[in-house]
């Protein structure tokens, strides 16, 4: 299943018509399985192509700041973006855009487009920079290394390095 669709019957509209575009399911973006997506698209027409805004809580997988094990969570995330043709829908004319649109998202000459791009890139700003599998996440043991969230390691409690560290600076 794919996030493309077909614009033509919304672009043939007048400014301000609106399609809804519900998606729930797998995704991919340029050919690579991207994981999860539930998404509520409201599609409006504009005066220069297509507006796609709305809600989408997507999947992503990382690796735990604390405990390092990977983790699948989800995201949250908003998409507010202008598509813009690049073919007039009435005349078949290309569009040519000037280098103020440079990176905008297209409609291709069919009329379609696949919103899974603009998802991807919502998605990268959306993940938390230091991502934990859990808020309470214990992490590993500084002395030897051992998962603590799979229980206590055997290290006496002083073998912490940042006491080490203080000591020293007593000292
Ligand atoms: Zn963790
Ligand atoms: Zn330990």
């Amino acid at each position: 299943m794919s996030l493309r669709v077909n614009l033509a019957g919304l672009l043939k509209d007048n400014v301000g018509a609106v399609r809804n575009f519900d998606y729930q399911g797998v995704w991919e973006a340029d050919g690579l399985p991207q994981g999860h997506v539930a998404a509520e698209f409201k599609l409006t027409r504009t005066s220069r192509g297509v507006w796609v805004f709305g809600p989408a809580r997507v999947t992503y997988d990382a690796d735990c700041g604390r405990c390092l094990t990977p983790f699948t969570s989800w995201a949250r995330l908003q998409v507010d973006e202008e598509y813009l043709p690049s073919v007039d829908v009435q005349s078949g004319r290309r569009v040519s855009y000037g280098a103020e649109d440079d990176g905008a998202f297209l409609i291709d000459a069919h009329h379609e487009t696949d919103l899974a791009e603009a998802l991807r890139q919502n998605r990268l700003a959306a993940m938390p920079i230091a991502p934990v599998c859990r808020d309470d996440c214990a992490g590993l043991c500084p002395a030897c290394g051992a998962n603590a969230n799979e229980g206590a390691c055997a290290c006496e409690p002083e073998a912490d390095p940042r006491w080490a560290a203080l000591k020293e600076l007593f000292a």
